[in-house]
């Protein structure tokens, strides 16, 4: 039998002592102050699913965009002999070791979901600042060390509600996300038009490609979308681009002005690029929501 660790949070921890002869460490995930309770159900493994492979050349930053601070997703090697968790950028290559009970940092799966065993871990979501190279430019700066917020978005009890595309069900286990496309992901009865909200996603975290540079998706602030299901009826994003005469058509054109116009409201200022649709080829399948990097 493999043995696994469990992912043990202050919440449980009773349970965990239960466990303390068979693992080796603990960790704790993010953000503290909604780290979600493992209620019996959340100890149900989630199963895997590949990332659809795509390009999202349009999520490069632009080179004049100044963002001092930010959550990125770092890759996780493993707890080295002090239980310490060692993580690397994919971008600058760079690794360091981290206190897996640090509270600024959050161990996701495959999925972008809280992890349940260290053997699920796949993604480190931690302030760009815990590497050298952020915290050298950032001291350049005298710079803010504020990297905003993340937030659980719980799609299966929350007020919004979905899963992942290739999911059969939502998962009861919290998705990170940044507190900016939380925010505008709650407004979507008015975004979309409709009391009950059920979204079909293809992730936030993005595919292993993607996390090779910086993205809207490592940094928690974009979501792709391929159904909305809104008071029950469902409006998917495959016949809003085959059928430019089709009632999903006017739904997706709506619900995109209403999103960019909510972005706006809640990120202030000149916000561009929030949407990306079907006139963009590799957007032919899903339509991409997001924030903006500025966007605290
Ligand atoms: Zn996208």
């Amino acid at each position: 039998m493999k043995s696994k660790k469990y992912l043990l949070s202050i919440e449980n921890i009773v349970l965990s002592l239960l466990f303390i002869g068979f693992t080796s460490s603990s960790i704790a995930s993010l953000p503290v102050d909604q780290r979600p309770r493992l209620d019996d159900d959340q100890w149900i493994r989630i199963s895997h699913h590949d990332h659809e492979e795509e390009n999202h050349s349009h999520e490069e930053r632009p080179a004049d965009e100044k963002v001092i601070a930010e959550y990125i997703q770092a890759e996780f090697i493993g707890l080295d002999s002090f239980g310490r968790a060692k993580i690397i950028d994919p971008v600058t290559g760079e690794s360091v070791t981290v206190d897996i009970n640090d509270p600024e940092i959050s161990f996701l799966n495959e999925e972008g979901v809280l992890a349940e065993y260290e053997a699920d871990i796949e993604i480190v979501a931690v302030p760009n600042f815990y590497f050298p190279t952020y915290r050298t430019r950032l001291s350049g700066q005298g710079g803010s060390r504020s990297v905003g917020k993340l937030k659980s978005w719980k799609e299966c009890s929350g007020s919004i509600k979905g899963r992942y595309a290739g999911a059969s069900r939502c998962t009861s286990r919290a998705r990170v996300v940044h507190s900016s496309l939380y925010d505008v992901l709650m407004k979507m009865p008015s975004i979309a038009g409709g009391k009950s909200i059920y979204l079909v996603h293809h992730g936030i975290t993005g595919d292993r490609n993607h996390r090779k540079r910086r993205s809207l998706h490592n940094s928690f602030r974009a979501i792709d979308v391929s159904e909305v299901k809104v008071n029950g009826k469902i409006y998917r994003y495959r016949t809003a681009v085959r059928n430019s005469k089709s009632a999903e058509r006017r739904f997706y054109n709506k619900l995109i002005k209403n999103w960019e116009s909510a972005v706006r409201k809640r990120c202030g200022g000149v916000v561009n690029a929030t949407t990306i649709n079907w006139t963009d080829k590799k957007h032919r399948s899903h339509l991409h929501l997001g924030t903006t990097y500025n966007c605290r």
